[in-house]
């Protein structure tokens, strides 16, 4: 076996997304080393176009050495000190990661759980926080992968500012696919990893820190848990004085400039607009084919689509039929909805009106199939 064996698919999953050849193309560049005068120029202009991205003025904006989880990691461990209580939002796989991720950091954790496929209405939240103001952190997830739910954040957000408590908020499919706007909504914590809806290969997690979350961070009383995803350390790379903590992972930081210069380029008005609407479509012709969509009405996310399949039709044959005979990967459910429905992703490169088109073709040859046996 070699890497060239490795079939080439159709991504239309919840990540990773497919990866255009401007990008494949930067990440094959020769590697220089992470303290190069020119890496260094590459690293800051990424951090400016980050910036453009999350909407927001945070001077420390970078992506972590690592997939989306690690960005999740670095949010809690650099904000949460044991003891700390904190509230956080569950209606899916990623809220839930988030609580037990704080509960490991010695948390105390209190959550506002709503069922799959719903919001976690604001109200209940603030609520929460007037009931246990002692809470230091709020954690909500923006765009919840395992279900195809937006969450709102506006309300919190607004109350949250006036308060001590930081908003984190987990924008790991949601950023370069829906507006993410983190000064605008008051968020403090906001992290996202690169293959979803920037369109690069898994392996960073952009990060930015308000001043708010920073003054939390200098005044801690122990240093963060985590060694390696300590931000005031990583700061120091960061910073001026270019000093070493760990070496930057060249290659992918080429394919992640590349992949914002074409956000960038796109613009991120564009690029909102063509993942809502390939999302639309896909969504109403999945419906006309007898699919029921999972999140609540008026908070689906168009980069990703969770449907129940028509009555009768079992969801891991097909899609596994869709992978071996079409080449298309998408995904199935998670947790209370394993085996009940399709996670169907259009994220970054892939939310194109072609990969609809391909898509239905398949799923119709399938269903046709499927009705006749
Ligand atoms: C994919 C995802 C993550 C985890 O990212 P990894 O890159 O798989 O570590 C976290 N949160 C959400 C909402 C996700 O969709």
């Amino acid at each position: 076996m070699q890497t060239s064996d490795v079939d080439s698919r159709l991504l239309l999953g919840p990540g990773p997304s497919p990866v255009s050849e401007r990008v494949l193309r930067a990440l094959a560049h020769p590697t220089v080393g992470h303290l190069d005068p020119q890496f260094l120029e590459l690293m800051d202009d990424v951090g400016t176009r980050l910036r453009r991205v999350f909407g927001t003025d945070n001077r420390l904006t970078f992506p972590i050495s690592a997939t989306g989880s690690a960005g999740m990691e670095a949010s809690l461990a650099n904000v949460i000190e044991p003891g700390d209580e904190v509230l956080v939002g569950v209606n899916g796989v990623f809220g839930g990661r988030l609580a037990e991720m704080a509960r490991r950091m010695g948390a105390r954790v209190a959550t506002v759980e709503a069922e799959w496929g719903r919001i976690v209405p604001e109200e209940a939240v603030i609520e929460a926080v007037r009931a246990r103001p002692g809470t230091r952190v709020v954690a909500l997830v923006h765009a919840e992968t395992s279900t195809g739910v937006l969450q709102p954040l506006g309300d919190v957000g607004r109350f949250l500012r006036e308060t001590p408590t930081l908003l984190v908020v987990d924008a790991v499919t949601s950023l370069g696919g829906v507006p993410v706007d983190v000064d605008a909504t008051g968020i403090d914590v906001c992290y996202s990893g690169t293959q979803k809806c920037l369109g690069v290969p898994p392996g960073l997690a952009p990060i930015t820190f308000s001043e708010k979350a920073l003054r939390r961070i200098e005044g801690r009383s122990a240093p963060c848990q985590s060694w390696y995803l300590d931000v005031g350390l990583i700061a120091g790379y960061l910073g001026q004085e270019r000093r070493y903590h760990h070496t930057a992972p060249i290659n992918m930081l080429y394919a992640l400039h590349e992949g914002l210069r074409i956000v960038d380029e796109e613009g991120l008005e564009a690029r909102y607009a063509r993942h809502a609407r390939v999302g639309r479509a896909l969504q109403s012709a999945l419906i006309d084919r007898g699919f029921t969509l999972f999140a609540q009405e008026g908070h689906r996310l168009p980069q990703l689509t969770a449907a129940l399949l028509p009555d009768g039709l079992e969801e891991g044959p097909l899609r596994n039929e869709l992978l071996h005979r079409f080449g298309i990967e998408i995904g199935g459910g998670l947790g209370p909805a394993k085996g009940k429905l399709w996670r169907v992703g259009l994220m970054g490169a892939g939310a194109t009106d072609a990969s609809v088109d391909t898509l239905l073709a398949a799923v119709d040859q399938l269903l046709t199939a499927a009705v006749r046996a």
